[in-house]
């Protein structure tokens, strides 16, 4: 399989290639060439499988160049090494929970299959590598997770002083060896900036090997098809209809790629919070970008969509505004929904499952069958929105000892050269 652009459909890269660039020069997003078709026997005996299994056949030609089966089995064995368990929240609504990861959410997954790719291809090369990520709080961890004990990369974290949680900032100060820490006393667009920097200095590229784990790799992407078949091991070949909470549309465009591979989905419904470009969009037919809305549903606060450039590449504009229908809802409607579905049904819904779920109901209005929601991250991860719906200590074991550990971190002004001195020491 080979990628090109959306912005030049002549463009080939290898797996390996889009991988290690990460984006194109011209600033478009990498696709693969063409949506392999799974036989279509393949639902039959779907009940029988296990995610495993599924990841290794889903995957497989979109790597299979550049990763052998015994390797993509490794990397597929270690990323899918937790469970998606389905829960039922009422009637016939489900939460098929993604978040029972090292950092418990669902970006683990793209973050995890990332890191391994990234080790197998540098162990080739013989070559180090750097990794910058500059975080808000949620990504961070994951990247952190999924990179500890990765052998020739080191990975260097920046985070804003004071302004992550105390879980979220554990997650990013715990790991020793490979995974480096920087507290900026600064804001996350300082972070941000400090990265961007590194990434133009040419004297330091020729003495550093830096990259990204930017959340639009397809290495990032590409797994997350997997766990949208977790629900037909339980139900079988049944159409289901699948509301995702989104922000950068990432999750929902792999969910896209998924049907197109011959996943049985009825029908996708997009839940976003108050930027909701792309429910105004499928409502419309225009496409307005607007400045970022802060939310309680911060991990979705993006006010410019990247993956809709996937989107409109993989489907007409009619065919998109089929395929899925979107909706947004306020922070109140959040958090009323959250407080009503932990007091009737006794299941606590984070700030981005429950835009997912209000999604999912106001569509289930005109439609029958079964729903099912993702839940993408685990509601401990936003304490200070989950103690308005309930006191309740919710931390699960590893994030109590989690919380136990020693943070390590390099405290630092927004200071270009002390940064660039830390990086090449
Ligand atoms: C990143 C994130 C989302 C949004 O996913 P996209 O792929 O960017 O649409 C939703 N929920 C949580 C908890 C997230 O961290």
């Amino acid at each position: 399989m080979n990628y090109y652009s959306t912005k030049n459909k002549e463009l080939r890269k290898s797996f390996k290639e889009a991988v290690m660039e990460g984006l194109p020069a011209d600033n478009g997003l990498f696709m693969p060439e063409r949506i392999p078709q799974l036989p279509l026997d393949y639902f039959d005996n779907i009940q029988d499988k296990n995610i495993q299994d599924i990841a290794f056949d889903v995957l497989k030609p979109f790597v299979e160049e550049d990763l052998n089966d015994e390797q993509l089995e490794t990397i597929i064995q270690k990323t899918f090494s937790f469970d998606f368990p389905l829960q039922k929240i009422e009637d016939n609504n489900y939460a098929l929970e993604l978040f029972h990861g090292p950092s418990y959410a669902f970006k683990d997954v793209g973050a995890t299959f990332l890191a391994l790719c990234l080790e197998e291809f540098f162990k080739v090369e013989k070559e180090k590598c750097t990794i910058l990520v500059a975080t808000s709080g949620d990504t961070g961890g994951a990247v952190a997770a999924a990179f500890s004990k990765v052998e020739n990369i080191e990975v260097v974290i920046l985070y804003p002083s004071g302004k992550v949680s105390e879980l979220q900032e554990k997650q990013l100060t715990t790991f020793d060896e490979n995974v480096k820490a920087l507290e900026i006393e600064g804001d996350f667009d300082d972070c941000q900036q400090l990265v961007k920097q590194a990434f133009l200095d040419s004297d330091l590229r020729q003495k550093l090997n830096i990259s990204s784990a930017n959340s639009i790799n397809v290495a990032r992407f590409l797994p997350q098809m997997v766990y949208y078949f977790a629900p037909f091991i339980k139900f079988g070949n049944e159409p289901l209809t699948i509301a995702v909470p989104s922000g950068n549309y990432g999750n929902l465009t792999a969910g896209l790629i998924a049907q197109k591979m011959g996943l049985p989905v009825k029908q996708f419904v997009a839940g976003a919070n108050r930027n909701d470009v792309v429910p105004r969009f499928l409502n419309s037919g225009n496409y307005e970008p607007k400045p970022t809305i802060q939310t309680i549903s911060n991990a979705m606060d993006v006010g410019n969509p990247s993956n809709f450039q996937r989107m409109m590449d993989l489907f007409s504009e009619e065919e998109i505004r089929e395929k899925i229908k979107g909706f947004a809802f306020s922070d109140e409607a959040t958090l009323e929904i959250m407080k009503k579905v932990f007091s009737e049904k006794d299941y606590l819904l984070d700030p981005h499952g429950a835009v997912g779920y209000l999604a999912l109901k106001e569509f289930m209005k005109t439609s029958e069958g079964k729903g099912i929601v993702l839940e993408t991250a685990h509601p401990c991860k936003f304490m200070d929105v989950v103690q308005k719906v309930t006191d309740k200590n919710i931390l699960p074991e590893s994030a109590q000892a989690l919380l136990k550990k020693e943070k390590k971190s390099v405290k630092m002004k927004v200071d270009y050269e002390a940064f660039r001195e830390f990086l090449v020491g």
